[in-house]
Order: C-alpha cells, then sequence, then structure tokens
C-alpha cells in the first residue's frame, strides 16, 4: 500500500464543480488584484475568527514580515520567539534587523515555555511572538499577562492554527490569532485551510494596526499613488480567495475529519512502547494539523517508512538556533535542550481529512512491524 504524507487530489476530486466554478468565476470577472472575492475571503474570516479585521496578503510568511515591520520589529529591538518552529517565524524579526531572543519550549505541547519569558526581558524587549504550533495554542493568557505589565506587542503565528481556539478566564473561546496585538494564517496548500497555491492573512482587533497593514501591502500607500511608508506588494490573489471560500464552508468537517483520524492513530498506537504521543493540554480547542509522535530510533523509522510506501515528514530536523542563517546569534548545541530533544525525535504522519481508516491501520501496522523486525 502508498499512503501520501498529504494530497489535495482526493478533496478537489470530491468538490471539483464547486472549485472549477469559483475559479472560472474570476476569470470571467477579471477582477484579479484584490477582487470581490478577497474582499468576501475577509468578511468570512472575520466572522470565523471573530476578529474586527482581517487582510488578505500574499502568504503566511508575507503576513509576518509586514506586521513584525508595523509593530516595529527593528534595529535592535528584541523579540521572544521560540527556535522549534518554521523559518518564517524568526526571519521575520531578523528582517528588519530586530534581534529574536529564544526561549526553550514546553516539553508536553512543543510550544514557547512561557514560564521563561520572563527572565529574557530587557529594557530593550519589544515584543512576544508565540508559535501556535502543530496541534494546540501557546499559552496566551501568562503570555498577554507578561505582555501587558512590560507594554509588550504580542504578534501571534497561527499559520498552522486556522481553527484552534483558546480559553481564556471568561468561558468563551477565543481564536488563534485574535489574542495578541496581530495575528497571521497561512493558506500554504498543505495548512488545515489551503489555498491552490500560496496565501495568508493578518488579523487583529486594533483599527489602527489594521490601517497600516492594508497600506503596507500594496507599497504603503494610503490612496493610489500617495505614499505614507516604504511597504510591500503582498495582495492575497483573487484567484486563491474564490478557492479558500469554497474551502471555508466544509472548513468545521474538515476539522472534525483530522480529529477522527487522530483519534484512530491514537487508538492503534497507544500500545507502542517505542513511541510516545504528546499531550494535548486542557482548555482550548485543537486542531490536528499534522500528527505527530516521538519515535526511538526517528531517522531509522523515517526511512523505513519511506520504504514501505508511507509518507511522513520531520517538522523540525534542526532548531533555528542552530541553523547557519542565525549563527550570527551565537548559539551552540545545547542551548535549548527541549527543542533539540524534541527535533531528534518528532515524525508527522499522514493526516488529511480524506485520509481512509486502512490506511491509518496500514501506517500503524508498518510503525509497529518496524519495532519488531
Ligand atoms: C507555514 C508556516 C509559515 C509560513 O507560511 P507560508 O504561507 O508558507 O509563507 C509560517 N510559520 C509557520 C509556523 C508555518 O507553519
Amino acid at each position: 500500500m502508498k499512503v501520501d504524507f498529504y494530497t489535495s487530489k482526493r478533496e478537489y476530486a470530491e468538490k471539483q464543480a464547486e472549485i472549477d466554478k469559483a475559479i472560472l468565476e474570476v476569470a470571467r470577472g477579471g477582477k484579479f488584484i484584490l477582487g470581490p472575492e478577497v474582499t468576501k475571503l475577509e468578511e468570512e474570516v472575520k466572522k470565523y475568527t471573530g476578529a474586527k479585521h482581517a487582510i488578505g496578503v500574499a502568504s503566511g510568511t508575507d503576513a509576518l514580515v509586514l506586521t513584525s515591520h508595523v509593530l516595529g520589529f527593528e534595529d535592535g529591538a528584541e523579540v521572544i520567539t521560540s527556535p522549534f518552529t518554521f523559518l518564517a517565524s524568526t526571519s521575520c524579526i531578523a528582517k528588519h534587523r530586530a534581534k529574536p531572543v529564544f526561549v526553550d519550549i514546553d516539553e508536553k505541547t512543543f510550544n514557547i515555555d512561557a514560564n521563561k519569558i520572563e527572565e529574557k526581558i530587557t529594557d530593550k524587549t519589544k515584543g512576544i511572538l508565540p508559535i501556535h504550533l502543530f496541534s494546540q495554542m501557546a499559552d496566551m493568557d501568562k503570555i498577554m499577562e507578561i505582555a501587558n505589565k512590560h507594554d509588550l506587542r504580542v504578534l501571534e503565528d497561527a499559520a498552522e492554527a486556522f481553527g484552534m481556539k483558546y480559553k481564556g478566564k471568561g468561558d468563551t473561546y477565543r481564536h488563534s490569532g485574535s489574542i495578541g496585538d496581530f495575528g497571521i494564517f497561512s493558506f500554504f496548500p498543505t495548512k488545515t485551510l489551503g489555498a491552490y497555491g500560496d496565501a495568508g492573512m493578518v488579523i487583529t482587533n486594533d483599527d489602527d494596526l489594521a490601517k497600516k497593514a492594508k497600506m503596507f501591502r500594496v507599497h504603503g500607500a494610503s490612496r493610489k499613488y500617495h505614499y505614507d511608508y516604504i511597504g510591500y506588494n503582498s495582495r492575497l490573489d483573487t484567484m486563491q480567495a474564490a478557492v479558500l471560500l469554497v474551502k471555508l464552508k466544509y472548513i468545521d468537517e474538515a476539522i472534525a475529519k483530522r480529529a477522527q483520524v487522530a483519534k484512530w492513530y491514537k487508538e492503534r498506537l497507544e500500545d507502542c512502547r517505542n513511541i510516545r504521543i504528546p499531550e494535548i493540554v486542557e482548555d482550548q480547542k485543537q486542531v490536528y494539523y499534522v500528527f505527530n509522535i516521538l519515535a526511538e530510533k526517528r531517522d531509522e523509522l523515517a526511512a523505513y517508512l519511506k520504504e514501505n510506501g508511507v509518507g511522513n515528514s520531520i517538522y523540525y530536523p534542526v532548531p533555528l538556533h542552530l541553523q547557519k542563517c542565525f549563527s550570527y546569534l551565537g548559539h551552540k548545541k545545547g542551548d535549548f535542550p527541549v527543542a533539540e530533544k524534541v527535533a531528534n525525535e518528532i515524525i508527522a504522519l499522514p493526516i488529511y481529512p480524506e485520509i481512509k481508516e486502512e490506511e491509518v491501520d496500514y501506517v500503524c501496522e508498518t510503525i509497529k512491524k518496524f519495532y519488531t523486525k
């Protein structure tokens, strides 16, 4: 059997008529740049997340760079973040010469260890950039408490966190990205809400920040050909917006199917002593963007799975403090031991709404066979 790590083909086969129609309508309408579908998608994302403003941009990476810029993560300002994430969560800090200040991750959630943030705060600290990774959100209550106490800006990298919700002190769940000053989503094709190309979104509840983000995506223009800032050309493509509008209609169903797949994995792998399944902490609505396990002999397992037709992926093999591009920060092995340990053990298994139970069976049997062979 062959099990793809990810495929968009099954979803397209299921929804082809609707998706084709949406794309053709954009072609016929001819409004390719910031067309009506982009505005509609922004409205729908506002409704879904409860955020006051949503601004469509070209990618999650651009959303991070643009919002970092608006928040003043520049010129020696320090921004506290986690080293266990995708490059874009940290490169956006460095892009305008702010300094990424890493804090190790929590052993259970793999998100930033909020208890270790305060000790890194200096008079140069400008912000905190938590990443809601894999399936659950960072400890936002604690992070916002620290940010308020020290007057810091919070940029939530919710690239992987569409649909994740966090329970605060009240009894309403708050959507990822809507708690800090800014939140960003990526609609990279593999993500929970994925486009058919690159796309991203910025959300905020602050009118002034929203206004600036909107200007920054069109070269910093307050009106056409009048530039208040030196901004970017970063707009969410109208055709991508049309595809995303179709997919957004089914997002709760897609999230529920992912939860079902995660449950299948947990049931089948529970008795496998060579692996550990990461814990989900309480008081939030998780979304299984990926299904990770921590595995003994991880690299050999990855190779064995591949040989046997099972797609897999390692997020992330090298934490950012050990990447060549950040060598100027002067970190060494051992600086963030939890991140380094997890990076050596973690492996992601195939998960998408259309995966079949017998495919999950096969993945789990193959894992068990590896450890008993
Ligand atoms: C995917 C991802 C991004 C980047 O999003 P793109 O749309 O690919 O630019 C940023 N941060 C994290 C944590 C991601 O997983």
